[in-house]
């Protein structure tokens, strides 16, 4: 099936969609529902350039040169529209729903079978613009095609999710991410490892790593730290309170990276096996550190590493956790 080349993972849905397609069963309206990054958007263009094309191959499969696709492609299809929050405000109100939606649905369309609604962030809709939905919802023009995206189904009037079929993306594995950073930037194997392995299923997210300088030298600066610290006197080790605190704004990355990181070492100490690391690009430091340590050593560590987390995220002062978690380490 290739209706949606360039969606990565999420098979179940993409058989789901494109099974819509084949028997003519579209709905009038899909809920999208997942975390951000996980593939939402790419979901619906390739969904939307499938049942509009004029002229689709097998399987659906759009043509890409049909003035649909390319249309579509340059985000200018007359049959399209994609609703968002009107700038400055962190919700959705009834004027972008009423004046680009409901307004407009009872308008044929002007090229195609179908006419497509995408309203980005619809949980963040406020319940009048829920409320002015819901007519649209109740009573859909036979060529109208609406499909929210969404973060969460919750604060959803239960009127709404009646009305729609809704599709949970569940974050994506590790290996798909790691393959699309692979197979979109051409990055190493290794590299791609590291990025999706903190990405917590989130392409996007990931891709955002990928793409930062930032990231890529906090990585290279812990990664000296994690390879020196053993071998540092008390002080020192007291001292790297500040890479902490110029890193505060990252804490979950910098987190997510010693937690890698421990984790590794404890890997390799009962595999041997650097082909198990994830961060592979470190396989020679990691093999040298795990004979330094013992696996209840590590174990400390990363409880250790834990805890500081978990203690700030219920909310506990940042440098003084970060200066027991130092203490801890001497
Ligand atoms: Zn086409």
């Amino acid at each position: 099936m290739n209706v949606f080349t360039g969606v990565a993972g999420h098979e179940a849905i993409r058989e789901r969609l494109a099974a819509a397609l084949d028997q003519d069963t579209v709905s009038h309206a899909y809920l999208f529902e997942g975390i951000e990054g996980v593939g939402k958007h790419t979901m619906a263009r390739a969904f939307i350039k499938a049942l509009l094309c004029t002229e689709p191959q097998a399987q659906h499969m759009p043509c890409g040169h049909c003035v649909s696709c390319r249309t579509l492609d340059s985000g200018n299809h007359p049959d399209v529209s994609w609703i968002r929050r009107e700038s400055g405000k962190n919700s959705l109100g009834i004027r972008p729903i009423r004046e680009q939606l409901v307004g407009d649905v009872r308008t044929q369309p002007y090229q195609s079978a179908y006419k497509v609604y995408v309203v980005e962030d619809a949980d963040l809709m406020t319940p009048e613009a829920q409320n002015a939905l819901l007519k649209t919802l109740e009573e859909p023009p036979s060529y109208v095609v609406i499909i929210l995206l969404a973060s969460t189904s919750t604060g959803f009037l239960p009127t709404i999710l009646s009305r729609v079929i809704t599709i949970r993306f569940q974050p994506l594995a590790a290996d798909v991410i790691a393959g699309a950073l692979v197979e979109r930037l051409g990055m190493h194997a290794e590299q791609a490892a590291v990025t999706a392995a903190l990405s917590r299923g989130s392409l996007g997210y990931a891709l955002q790593l990928a793409g930062s300088q930032a990231f890529n030298a906090l990585r290279a600066e812990l990664t000296d730290i994690l390879t020196e610290l053993p071998h540092m006197k008390p002080a020192q080790v007291l001292a790297l309170a500040d890479f902490f605190e110029r890193n505060k704004d990252r804490q979950d990355t910098v987190f997510s990276l010693i937690k890698l990181w421990y984790r590794d070492l404890l890997m390799y100490r009962s595999t041997h096996d650097e082909n198990a690391l994830i961060t592979r690009d470190a396989a020679e430091t990691i093999r040298a550190l795990s004979a330094t340590y013992t696996t209840e050593e590590v174990l400390k560590l990363f409880g250790n590493v834990q805890k500081a987390e978990d203690s700030i995220r219920q909310g506990a002062q940042y440098t003084f956790t970060i200066d027991w978690l130092l203490s801890t380490l001497i």
